[in-house]
């Protein structure tokens, strides 16, 4: 292979190299992690308030404070009825409101642990063949790495560190470089025969055509 050859493949097995790589350090799975994610914290702030208010339930607020009235009202201290027998009605709307939040609530929680555990379960499934794309990538671009230096072993150094400089390579055009130097005769010969050359002006990397 000519050097004009070689750099071109260079280029090209460059390009490929940076797709794959680009593929590899996409995450395959993150639409399941995400969901899973999702789930798990309605499941959790689920469960807590449903926790909340059995708790709450469960309590005896109300039972003392019907106490704490009675005892009011058997008594000659009636001044303190008015804003405790508020409280009660308020306590009740709360006790009233709570129970069907429960009810609505209560059932939402097994459904979410079934759903929990079928996005787990599509996960587990899913992650071998993640792995396998994986290991596919990595294998082509281990093969392509040892093209890759294959390759620039027959490249002449002062090629390749203009390769790497500028990560490109530029072809003649009306026999000038990109920086409008002339190309001397002699050295359009050469790009004619294949060869690369580094412009001393602005170090690009010339060859004849870029269409192979
Ligand atoms: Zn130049």
């Amino acid at each position: 292979m000519t050097q004009h050859q070689l750099l071109l493949r260079l280029q090209d097995l460059d390009g490929q190299m940076a797709r794959l790589d680009e593929q590899r350090q996409r995450n395959g799975l993150s639409a399941y992690e995400e969901r899973l994610q999702r789930i798990q914290q309605d499941y959790a702030r689920k469960s807590e308030r449903s926790r909340v208010l059995q708790e709450f339930l469960a309590g005896s607020q109300l039972l003392e404070l019907e106490k704490e009235i009675s005892a009011l009202e058997a008594s000659t201290e009636k001044s303190q009825l008015g804003p405790l027998q508020q409280r009660k009605a308020e306590l009740e709307d709360e006790t009233l409101n709570g129970m069907l939040e429960l009810e609505e609530l209560e059932p939402q929680l097994p459904q979410l642990r079934e759903a929990l555990a079928e996005v787990e379960g599509e996960l587990a499934e899913a992650r071998p063949e993640e792995q396998e794309r994986l290991d596919n990538l990595s294998m082509r671009l281990e093969a392509m790495a040892r093209e890759r230096s294959e390759l620039t072993a027959q490249l002449p150094a002062e090629v390749i560190q203009a390769y790497a400089k500028t990560g490109r390579v530029d072809e003649v055009k009306q026999g000038r470089c990109r920086c409008r130097l002339e190309v001397p005769d002699h050295y359009l010969r050469q790009l004619r025969a294949g060869h690369a050359w580094v412009c001393n002006t602005c170090g690009s990397l010339l060859v004849q055509t870029l269409t192979p």
